[in-house]
């Protein structure tokens, strides 16, 4: 007879054993895959932010010829995308999360939207995979629709009002 610490621990091995191939089941139908992301372990890779990344949803991933990094928030993948890859570095992949399904997306070709909602950064970044569901999003709650080019733009611009401010902040 097995004893009911026995039938406990079978319980919990099946537990991790499913989570195990269901945060394996990525829907990227692609030979890149996202880094993995270890909530309050993982590390934002973008300097001198390096944040443990605690809300998944809101992180974003890298893949370069150089390697694979994780951001804590959209906003901080945009930086280091535009000043921390080297020239000569090649983006394989960029991903982000999908507001909606919480999937993974590629960064490239999401729709953001420039929203209140208060990011680990305060960028305030939210991607979506299909432009109609930001569209959408943005009907419903308002915001501003951005594609990559225009959310790099906007986050250049806030770290940029930020790093003036830094001395004169006080909060
Ligand atoms: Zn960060």
């Amino acid at each position: 007879m097995p004893t009911l610490r026995d039938r406990r621990m079978l319980v919990l091995g099946l537990a991790i054993l499913m989570l195990g191939v269901s945060g394996g089941a990525l829907a990227v139908g692609e030979a890149v895959r996202p880094p993995e992301i270890v909530p309050g372990e993982s590390r934002c890779a973008n300097y001198p932010c390096q944040m443990i990344i605690k809300d998944v949803q809101h992180s974003a991933g890298l893949v370069t010829s150089a390697g694979e990094f994780t951001f804590c928030d959209i906003g901080c993948l945009l930086v280091y995308m535009k000043t921390k890859v080297a020239e000569n570095e090649e983006i394989l992949r960029a991903f982000v999360h999908d507001w909606p399904s919480g999937e993974w997306t590629d960064a490239r070709t999401a729709t953001y939207v420039r929203t209140e909602i208060r990011t680990p950064m305060r960028y305030g970044l939210i991607a979506f995979a299909s432009a109609d569901e930001a569209r959408s999003y943005r009907a419903q709650n308002g915001g501003e629709l951005l594609d990559l080019q225009q959310a790099t733009h906007y986050v250049m611009t806030e770290r940029a009002k930020r790093m003036g401010s830094a001395t004169e902040h006080g909060k």
